[in-house]
């Protein structure tokens, strides 16, 4: 059985990059909707025990007729539960972390360039990533609640592009909250994410 986790800080951290109502209907709401959902697609079968990362790493045994749920409810709760640990107000980027994006895309800029164009063209729902891969920085966006961990790349940052994640604030404006979303980014976290 997979639970909720906490956030460690108030739904109202993230003002006024992410307001507080967002804060908490995703996460009470949303995220608590694909917990449950997993949770009832595993119950009663050898996966009810196993932690939903495990399952969702090695799918090859998991049945057919719960495969469609374990995959999105399951992806969502595995996303939410990174995307809340990657956001933490006026972390300023680490000297360390400025030179790897440097290095990689040329410019802190034009990283941001690059994830922004993958948050944006995203069509419909879903997820924009930097991920590393065997410590090569690359920009990722993958539809609905899948990630790029299933393509053996590690994710350092994660932006949730679904419209319950910012159309209270930003209705249509994707992006003015993929422009906010950079003063909520915890760049210690990415950083410590890289060397892990
Ligand atoms: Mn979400």
């Amino acid at each position: 059985m997979e639970k909720l986790p906490e956030l460690g800080y108030e739904y109202n951290a993230l003002e006024p990059y992410i307001d507080e109502l967002t804060m908490k209907i995703h996460h009470t709401k949303h995220h608590q909707t694909y917990i449950d959902k997993y949770n009832d697609a595993v119950k009663g079968t050898e996966f009810e025990n196993i932690p939903a990362e495990d399952v969702l790493k090695d799918l090859r045994k998991v049945p057919k007729d719960i495969m469609g749920a374990v995959i999105n409810n399951g992806g969502g709760l595995l996303n939410h539960n990174l995307f809340w640990t990657l956001l933490k107000k006026d972390v300023a980027m680490p000297d360390e972390l400025k030179e790897l994006l440097i290095e990689n895309f040329g410019s802190v800029d034009n990283f941001k360039k690059e994830f922004t164009h993958a948050a944006l063209t995203q069509f419909g729902s879903g997820w924009a990533w930097l991920v590393s891969d065997n410590g090569k920085l690359n920009v990722l966006k993958t539809p609905n609640q899948d990630n790029p961990t299933e393509d053996g790349f590690k994710i350092l940052l994660a932006l949730d592009v679904w419209e319950h994640a910012y159309y209270l604030l930003y209705q249509n404006r994707r992006n003015e909250y993929v422009e906010n979303f950079f003063n909520v980014v915890n760049w210690d976290e990415v950083l410590r994410r890289f060397k892990e």
